[in-house]
């Protein structure tokens, strides 16, 4: 029979699909003798069981039952007890820590027949009235759905009437009379009295767990990180222990190392007799964790040993949330904590340094996001700012935008294509969509570790928290510095999530130190160099070391192709030839269309030939001696002619005032005849070629003489000529003896040997199917995964993006835009199939792939599974490309190894 509880004792922290992260690492603590308190966890499969069937498994009562006597046994008491009371928490886990899913739920057990037991029991009144109202407060707005605000305000008031200002100085009495009000709100609200019973209270709160799980803020965050809908939350049920008895008592949260940084230390904060999210939630100040050294040396020093011991199992930077009660430390939470992108290239290298991890380990504790992320501008410290606070730098990057100070107003006016900073006292779940909408976060309130904080790292934006001395008015729209300047509504602010710094008006931002590394103008190896520069370069190396993926660049210019090359780009993957026909070229072309005789066309494209031969030799020089992969004109001629509506009117107009221009009318005639009703499935690639008389014989001439030239000069050109939209390989045949007589011919005229290769580019899904037949007269196959998504799908990618892409994220038809990421099983299988047709054609036949998706982290990955030879990508991209095939052939070598 499925089993669907386990005791703390049984878990461990590898059993994360099945016991949630949470109940995993409480698991794996209690195994290390770590102090936690005893519970239990319901398994994630019994939430699918509710999920799918909309009850319980008939099991898990009894199960829940046999658990909870256990540890009613071995802590002595029962679940509410009157005498003597056993309280327990119910907290949500999943595997991946998700906003949105139910907050925890302390104190349940408690009731009116308990509540004097646990006074008696804690010689503490106060404590148990708290613990009490604290109870109803949670209960009844997460598990009952009383708005929060209804109990937040009754505190309130009960504070005011008192005169007083924290909630620790409200006394038994006070508190009593609160709880009083409390039940009322909850009788008013839902209509029924708080759950006296105690096993009651906790099967309620268990079900509500699962229900969250589907909750709207859930969903949306699993979308945003692409977390399957069907993995289900597990529970656990955790004996309470207690932060909020007195002064000896607290509650905190830490590090084992700086999360923003990477530096080894004691990071977190404390909150003397406080109680669960207390320390998070701002609601009195907490102090810095080495404060704690001070007022309980004992805990504190366990506490270093602790977090010492879990660094060294976990063999990486952990979070942890602790309790002490009376002066006794409770391990209550750990994880392998988020850090941000700088932090993560840091501690990787330290890791490796202490013999921890080891190099390919390393490769996977950083990400091709990340270093994306390290590679933005940040602001320039040179630069004239008005500074108007000074927070805590929670998430790196510089951001600009217009103030907005709700969600709704950072959706609406991003959607309109404003930048804006969300402004907020505090965030909460509610904020996520406008978080995703901004450039950057600022909060007023919460620490490192508030929601804004954790959310924001997540999700690689830029943010700053608990800038205090700022006032953040959310109902009027403003916000107020110190010494009253005043931030309305839609005045820029800059806010650098690396310093925690805020600024008025718009700061200028310059290129980071990253990209100064790889532009060359920053070493890794000189004494002062950055600390994540050195980290950077090293992982760097480590990824080159390993990967078997090469990875080239798109490039059409020989400053790109330079500037790829610092990048690390071992070739020009793609080399468009289309910019070579625009700006004052665009008049031959012109007259190419025009031509009515052969000659006429012969003398524009004669014309075109040496324009076309000096870009071909500039960028054989800044790539000499790595292959070029020059694609021969694919963009329908439409393109190069005037726009059919402009040119209408003018010839209109000129005709009203009787002096039409010949060239015009021509011209015209000629927009009518390009049209194309579908353009992307028209004239263009190859089948321009074979359809204008000597275009694509220009094209390869002026490659080949180029080719040439560079030789003459003593220079190493490898030059790789691809033809572009072939659909079948007749296509390529007819194009491909054309060029060998033209190269032969500039062979001959040259007296040079010029080895040029000729390939196909393969973005149609008839050439991924007959890719065997095509490599008969292919050299390379290049894989255009632009085109060959827009084809296999039936996309027009311009028509699709912008009308119903966002409905189709939505719907969760796909988790990520198909242009984004390759879609595997489609697009992606096609390559796949077409890859080894082509190599069993012809077993040295070249493989790469020149669409964005070159660049993309997954289908870098993918394509090394698929055993491409390269990708090639826009050359901003290619350190990402890089570390992440890297990171793809480590991940062999540990997954061959197990
Ligand atoms: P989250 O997923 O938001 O971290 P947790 O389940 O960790 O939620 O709980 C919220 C707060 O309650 C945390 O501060 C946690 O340490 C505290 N807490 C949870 N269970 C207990 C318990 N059994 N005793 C004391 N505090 C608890
Ligand atoms: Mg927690
Ligand atoms: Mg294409």
């Amino acid at each position: 029979m499925q089993k669907f509880v386990y005791d703390f004792t049984e878990g461990n922290k590898d059993r994360k699909d099945l016991l949630g992260g949470k109940g995993a690492n409480l698991a794996e603590m209690t195994n290390l003798e770590l102090p936690v308190p005893p519970g239990f966890t319901i398994t994630t499969e019994a939430c699918k069981v509710y999920l799918e069937s909309g009850a319980e498994p008939p099991a898990l009562r009894d199960e829940v039952s046999a658990h909870l006597e256990a540890l009613e046994k071995g802590m002595g008491k029962k679940l509410g007890q009157a005498d003597d009371p056993l309280l327990v928490s119910v907290r949500s886990g999943a595997k991946f820590s998700m906003p949105g899913m139910m907050d925890t739920v302390l104190n349940i057990g408690l009731s009116d027949a308990s509540v004097a037991g646990l006074a008696a029991q804690a010689g503490n009144e106060r404590f148990a009235w708290d613990s009490y109202r604290r109870l109803i407060q949670m209960f009844g707005k997460t598990v009952l759905g009383v708005d929060g605000d209804l109990f937040e305000d009754a505190l309130e008031q009960a504070k005011r009437a008192k005169g007083v200002h924290d909630d620790v100085d409200l006394d038994a009495g006070d508190l009593q009379a609160l709880v009083d009000r409390f039940k009322a709100v909850v009788a008013k609200e839902t209509g029924r009295d708080f759950p006296q019973d105690p096993r009651e209270q906790m099967d309620m709160a268990v079900r509500a767990v699962f229900d969250s799980w589907n909750g709207e803020r859930a969903k949306l965050y699993r979308r945003q990180e692409r977390i399957p809908g069907d993995l289900g939350t597990a529970v656990n049920i955790c004996s309470m222990v207690f932060g909020n008895l007195g002064s000896d008592s607290g509650t905190g949260v830490a590090f084992t190392r700086d999360p923003a940084t990477g530096h080894q230390g004691v990071y977190g904060d404390y909150l003397c007799n406080a109680q669960g999210e207390d320390v998070v939630a701002g609601i009195r100040n907490t102090v810095p964790l080495a404060e704690l050294e001070q007022l309980d040396k004992t805990s504190y020093d366990q506490l270093l040993q602790i977090m010492e011991t879990l660094e060294t199992h976990y063999k990486d930077l952990c979070d942890i949330e602790f309790t002490i009660e009376r002066g006794k430390l409770w391990m209550l939470q750990t994880r392998v904590g988020k850090r941000t992108a700088a932090a993560a290239f840091r501690i990787a290298t330290q890791l490796v340094d202490q013999g921890l991890i080891d190099e390919a380990e390393a490769l996977q504790r950083v990400s091709g996001a990340q270093l994306a992320q390290l590679m933005f501008p940040r602001f320039d410290e040179k630069a004239k700012a008005q500074r108007i606070g000074w927070g805590i730098a929670a998430s790196p990057g510089a951001a600009v935008g217009k103030a907005v100070f709700d969600s709704y107003t950072a959706v609406k006016w991003s959607r309109s294509g404003e930048q804006v900073i969300l402004i907020r006292r505090e965030t909460n779940p509610d904020d996520l969509n406008g978080m995703i909408a901004a450039e950057g976060i600022l909060t007023s309130r919460g620490g490192k570790t508030s929601h804004a904080a954790v959310v924001a790292r997540g999700m690689g934006k830029t943010c700053v928290c608990g800038a205090e001395e700022l006032e953040v008015d959310t109902k009027r729209r403003r916000m107020t510095a110190p010494g009253g300047v005043v931030v309305e509504e839609g005045d820029l602010v800059s806010i650098d999530g690396s310093s925690g710094k805020v600024y008025l008006g718009r700061v200028p931002v310059v290129p980071s130190p990253v990209v100064e590394y790889f532009e060359g103008r920053m070493h890794a190896g000189a004494d002062d160099a950055d600390e994540l520069v050195k980290a950077v370069h090293r992982i760097m190396a480590y990824a080159d070391r390993v990967r078997r993926l090469r990875v080239r660049a798109n490039a059409d210019n020989a400053e790109d192709a330079a500037r790829a090359r610092r990048f690390g780009a071992q070739g020009i993957g793609l080399c468009r030839t289309e910019h070579m026909f625009l700006g004052e070229r665009r008049e031959l072309v012109e007259r190419l269309i025009l031509a009515d005789t052969d000659s006429e066309r012969d003398e524009a494209l004669a014309a075109l030939l040496p324009l076309q031969r000096a870009d071909f030799v500039e960028l054989f020089e800044a790539m000499d001696g790595l292959p070029v992969t020059v694609r021969l004109l694919d963009p329908p001629l439409h393109e190069f002619l005037p726009d059919i509506t402009e040119l209408s009117v003018r010839v209109a107009l000129a005709e009203a005032r009787k002096d039409a221009n010949e060239n015009d009318l021509r011209l015209l005639q000629a927009v009518h005849k390009l049209h194309e009703q579908n353009p992307m499935l028209g004239l263009r690639g190859v089948r321009l070629g074979l359809v204008i008389p000597g275009l694509f014989a220009m094209q390869v001439r002026a490659i080949a003489e180029a080719a040439a030239e560079r030789r003459k000069a003593k220079g190493d050109p490898r030059v790789e000529i691809m033809i572009p939209l072939v659909g079948t390989v007749q296509e390529l045949e007819i194009v491909r003896e054309e060029a060998e007589s033209v190269i032969a011919e500039a062979e001959a005229a040259t007296g040079t040997k010029l080895d040029l290769a000729l390939g196909t580019m393969i973005e149609l899904p008839r050439a991924a199917l007959t890719a065997a037949q095509i490599a008969e007269a292919a050299e390379f196959f290049s894989f255009g995964t632009n085109d060959l998504t827009q084809t296999v799908w039936g996309f027009s990618r311009d028509d699709v993006e912008a009308s119903f892409f966002t409905a189709y994220l939505e719907k969760g038809i796909f988790g990520v835009s198909p242009f984004e990421t390759i879609d595997k099983d489609g697009v992606g299988s096609l390559v796949r199939s077409a890859a080894e047709a082509g190599r069993a054609t012809r077993p040295d036949l070249k493989l790469g792939v020149c669409g964005e998706h070159g660049g993309d982290p997954e289908s870098v990955h993918f394509f090394h599974e698929v055993g491409l030879d390269y990708v090639s990508c826009s050359p901003f991209r290619i350190p990402v490309a890089r570390l992440e095939a890297g990171r793809a052939a480590a991940q062999d070598h540990s997954s061959g190894s197990r």
